[in-house]
């Protein structure tokens, strides 16, 4: 795909995380993977509303910028860390969603297996260890879940997201932040009830047939 369309795209999903209220003043982040291996990302302390083509900004795994003016998002280091792990990745999104951030806030992960269709596409939502915002720590938090899983809570932060393409990127934080508030709702009716490993199994038997993909077990029950 043409740098244009890419460009195209990445703002279309900030504004996405704008209009359902994913992100607040400037929070939130957005890359992708361009075919020559460089990134193309949101730029620091800019609203994703307000976003436009000509502002992003190109930076190699290296952090050395080479296109667009501006300085990169400063949560860029976490972006690098997902891409050097994750070949298969080629884009990423972080947000603060308010349900999925108030269960990071509370430091609780979106680990109980509850919804079929969230198993089969992410597995179990991890919470990483708190770490300070844009600084190298929340590269360190999150590394040893990047590997396994596609979405990740942010201890008193927010929740990153990452995927093949920017639209399953995308959905997969509105994924995170729809379960979190249906798992909100559900603790006021006594809790939601977990699959049990029987019903997992079977759900993984014909998930490749129903959903187009394959549950790992291994993964969910790590
Ligand atoms: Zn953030």
């Amino acid at each position: 795909m043409e740098l244009t369309a890419q460009k195209q795209n990445l703002v279309k999903a900030c504004r996405k995380l704008a209009e359902r209220g994913f992100v607040a003043a400037t929070d939130g982040n957005v890359s992708l993977r361009l075919d020559d291996g460089t990134i193309l990302v949101t730029p620091s302390g800019r609203s994703k509303a307000d976003i436009d083509e000509d502002e992003l900004i190109v930076v190699g795994l290296d952090g050395r910028v080479v296109g667009g003016i501006g300085r990169p998002s400063t949560e860029f280091g976490m972006h690098t860390l997902i891409y050097r792990k994750r070949p298969d990745v080629r884009a990423i999104v972080h947000a603060h969603p308010v349900h999925a951030t108030a269960f990071a806030a509370a430091r609780l992960a979106l680990d109980k297996l509850i919804f079929p269709e969230v198993i089969v596409t992410l597995g179990r939502i991890p919470l990483a260890d708190y770490s300070t915002p844009s600084t190298a720590e929340v590269a360190a938090a999150i590394e040893p879940l990047v590997v396994d899983f596609d979405a990740i809570l942010l201890a008193n932060h927010g929740v990153v997201t990452c995927g093949p393409d920017l639209d399953d990127a995308y959905n997969k934080m509105e994924k995170v932040e729809h379960t979190a508030a249906v798992n909100f709702i559900a603790m006021q009716l006594g809790g939601a009830k977990e699959l049990t490993v029987d019903e997992v199994q079977r759900l993984a038997s014909v998930s490749e047939r129903s959903y187009g993909k394959k549950v790992d077990l291994n993964k969910i029950y790590r």
